[in-house]
């Protein structure tokens, strides 16, 4: 009996694990364990839970379909994962189990106990690296070190994908007893539903969003026919609809990151779309990235800067000022206007993360931990890596940083990328009556805008404040580094 264990890669399109078990003849079932006690653990956001869950829903449903049985089983967390598999291992007569790895460390030390445990019962384990494009031990500087600075990783990164020149895996050769005649069975479907509905989460917040592969590739395909082309020119506009919006895909797995690289490829033969599509494909190189970084300094899973000077900044600990953060009052429209977009639609623009992240860790000089967290309890594409790598970017603390010297304008951004204030105005209704200067800066007109906050820090002085603390902070590592 062969298993295919479903982890954060719910979709049967360009899934090397079922692939192959499919392809020995053998019988093949499938597993997911539900691990809700590491979702509280990890602060993962209600709204990624039901993506998560409504796209398994959808797994078991294709799985069944296609003559296979998926059992949905419930672990607990992540200790319990490995008993839990055991378990069923047994029970089952599974002989080998086939995976997608997962990078961060919690999940490693998860697989490595996996490992350890079925050794004894003599199963073989297959992993396979389709949550990314490039696996994270692949690229190495000519020193052996790992790439820290995302310029030259990409540059690697390119040549790699052009040697290895991918192409879309092929489909699964379903059992040839599938079909309506032979159905699989869903074990734990009710249980899935349970927890789905557990949640309690209101239609405003999820009626925008849709789980599963077959909502994933229908988007991928109209986003690369339709907008892929103008990627470059609107991508760092919120008001447009200029991205693709496939991270929760992405980081839930219902999308193959190889299937979206090779859609974003075939286009760039066309001249009209290449630049975009070039641009595109950068990104997806960004998340790579991040992944090797997560897993080449595991230490970051346990809170620690890249930079480990920068943890001797003395945080401000305000608790006043990360609240207002939180609920879009800091008296900023654009970066009110995009925390409001998070609280409320689980979801915000990438230019909107980096000033919303500067703004907390710069302006606020508030521990840039706690906005990672609070990111974390609302997205729905929320992914350590990416999040971590975003957040760490944005404070200065990490791999490739802004430098520290660099403190984006709130007031700048807002002009340069929403210069109608279009956005403000969908998520900020108090100043939508504003004219198109004073959106940006509502201060200068306080009779037209009673409700709307005024500014709860000034932006002058800023970017030498945090000079200086971080001078201070180098300064103070250095001398305890000499022992002094
Ligand atoms: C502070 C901060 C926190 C972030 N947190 C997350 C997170 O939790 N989950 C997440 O998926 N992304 C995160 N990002 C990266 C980025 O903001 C989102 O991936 C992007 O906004 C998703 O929109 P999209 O799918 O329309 O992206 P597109 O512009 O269409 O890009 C295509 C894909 O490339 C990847 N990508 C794009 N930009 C980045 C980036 N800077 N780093 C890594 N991958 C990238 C994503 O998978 C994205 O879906 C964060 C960035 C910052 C600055």
């Amino acid at each position: 009996m062969r298993l295919v264990w479903f982890r954060n890669d719910l979709r049967c399109h360009g899934h090397t694990p079922l692939t192959q078990a499919l392809a020995g003849g053998d019988p093949v079932i499938a597993l997911y364990l539900l691990c809700p006690r590491q979702w509280d653990d990890h602060d993962v956001a209600p709204l990624r839970r039901w993506y998560v869950l409504e796209s398994l829903l959808e797994l078991g449903d294709t799985l069944a379909a296609k003559g296979i049985d998926l059992h949905v089983l419930d672990a607990g967390d992540f200790d319990g994962a490995v008993d839990t598999l055991a378990d069923f291992v047994a029970e089952q007569g599974v002989r080998e189990i086939f995976c997608n790895r997962e990078y961060p460390l919690n999940e490693l030390n998860r697989d490595r106990a996996v490992a350890r445990r079925l050794e004894q019962y003599g199963v073989r384990l297959h992993g396979f690296d389709d949550g990314v494009l490039v696996p994270p031990r692949t690229l190495s500087t000519g020193k052996g070190t790992p790439y820290t600075v995302f310029t030259a990783y990409k540059k690697r990164w390119d040549q790699w994908m052009d040697d290895a020149d991918p192409g879309a895996l092929p489909a699964p050769a379903w059992p040839a007893s599938s079909g309506a005649s032979k159905k699989g069975r869903f074990y734990g479907r009710d249980r899935v539903e349970a927890l789905r509905d557990g949640l309690d989460l209101p239609d405003t917040l999820t009626a925008p969003w849709q789980p599963g592969e077959t909502a994933a590739y229908r988007q991928l395909y109209d986003f690369v026919e339709h907008q892929l082309g103008d990627y470059k020119r609107y991508r760092d506009f919120p008001a447009e609809p200029g991205t693709s919006g496939l991270s929760t895909a992405l980081s839930a797995g219902t999308l193959a990151p190889l299937d979206a690289y090779l859609a974003a490829r075939r286009a760039l033969a066309d001249s009209g779309a290449r630049e975009g599509a070039a641009t595109w494909i950068g990104e997806l190189a960004w998340r790579d990235f991040y992944r090797q970084i997560m897993h080449r300094f595991p230490q970051l899973a346990t809170g620690a800067p890249f930079r480990p000077e920068t943890r001797l900044l003395q945080w401000h600990d305000n608790d006043a000022h990360f609240q207002a953060w939180c609920e879009g009052r800091t008296g900023y429209p654009l970066v009110d206007a995009a925390m409001r977009q998070l609280v409320r639609t689980g979801w915000m623009h990438n230019r909107l993360r980096m000033l919303t992240a500067m703004f907390l860790s710069k302006h606020l000089f508030i521990d840039w931990h706690r906005g990672e967290r609070f990111f974390m309890q609302h997205l729905i594409d929320g992914d350590f890596a990416s999040n971590n790598g975003g957040w760490q970017w944005s404070a200065s603390t990490g791999t490739d940083v802004a430098p520290y010297f660099r403190v984006f304008s709130p007031i700048r951004q807002s002009h340069r990328f929403d210069p109608q204030g279009r956005f403000i105005a969908r998520y900020v209704p108090e100043l939508a009556e504003l004219d198109d200067e004073s959106i940006h800066e509502p201060w200068k007109q306080p009779l037209l805008c009673p409700d709307y906050p005024a500014p709860i820090v000034a932006h002058k002085g800023v970017k030498e404040f945090v000079q200086q603390a971080f001078r201070q902070a180098g300064d103070a590592w250095r001398q305890q580094e000499n022992g002094q």
